[in-house]
């Protein structure tokens, strides 16, 4: 099958936009990534995100929204925020950034058009969405539909992790041939440890529960 252009991905040094980095560098000639440094507390990401697209020579670039965290009090970007071990019984969790995914796309979309970009890549999913609403299907399409009018441009904000769940998606990065370097170079984390993690935060738990479940399946054949 004849690779597409190119395109860009929102790529925050996690888990799943680094699998949609492998996913992209199959699916199109070439490949631009962007992170935000939105003074996450562990900006280790924004150093894997970067060592991911030097090791697959795709040209990075970081944009400055540092000051989201002002606005938008949350336990990723506060230090003095202690992160919710499990899901509230009601409303967002209080790892979620107000607006993050809405400014991240926007943001990628104006850059995009200045490179003759169509096609943005989001990590974003509906299946394991830990109750953002930034994260849900009718949100993209939503989002889709405003920046075509606003910037008058056919832009696709591409979701391959959509529908998928944890397990899913380690079973795309094993495909793609990035088992290794997603599992030991990402950093999903919410207490800012890479790879493995520290195993008792929610990001933790989804994505080693995940793993779990995928190598078991594979191992059985
Ligand atoms: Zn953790």
């Amino acid at each position: 099958m004849k690779k597409k252009e190119k395109a860009l991905v929102v790529l925050s040094g996690g888990q799943d936009s680094t699998t949609c980095l492998l996913w992209a560098r199959k699916e199109y000639e070439e490949v631009f990534a962007v992170s935000f440094d939105y003074n996450q507390r562990h900006r280790k990401e924004l150093e894997c995100a970067k060592a991911i697209c030097g090791e697959f020579h795709v040209s990075h670039k970081i944009l400055d929204l540092t000051q989201l965290n002002e606005l938008a009090p949350n336990s990723l970007t506060r230090a003095d925020i202690k992160v919710d071990e499990d899901a509230p019984e009601q409303g967002t969790p209080n790892t979620y950034v107000e607006g993050r995914n809405m400014l991240f796309l926007t943001y990628a979309a104006v850059y995009a058009k200045g490179l003759g970009i169509r096609d943005i890549i989001t990590g974003v999913s509906q299946s394991d969405f830990s109750g953002y609403p930034d994260c849900r299907n009718v949100f993209i399409k939503s989002l889709n539909t405003t920046l075509n009018l606003a910037m008058e441009y056919e832009f696709e904000i591409i979701t391959p992790l959509m529908w998928l769940d944890k397990e899913e998606t380690w079973e795309m990065a094993d495909r793609l041939g990035g088992l290794e370097i997603v599992r030991d170079r990402t950093l999903t984390c919410y207490n800012g440890i890479m790879g493995e993690g520290c195993g008792h935060c929610p990001a933790c738990k989804l994505r080693r529960n995940g793993y779990l479940r995928y190598m078991e399946r594979k191992q059985n054949g």
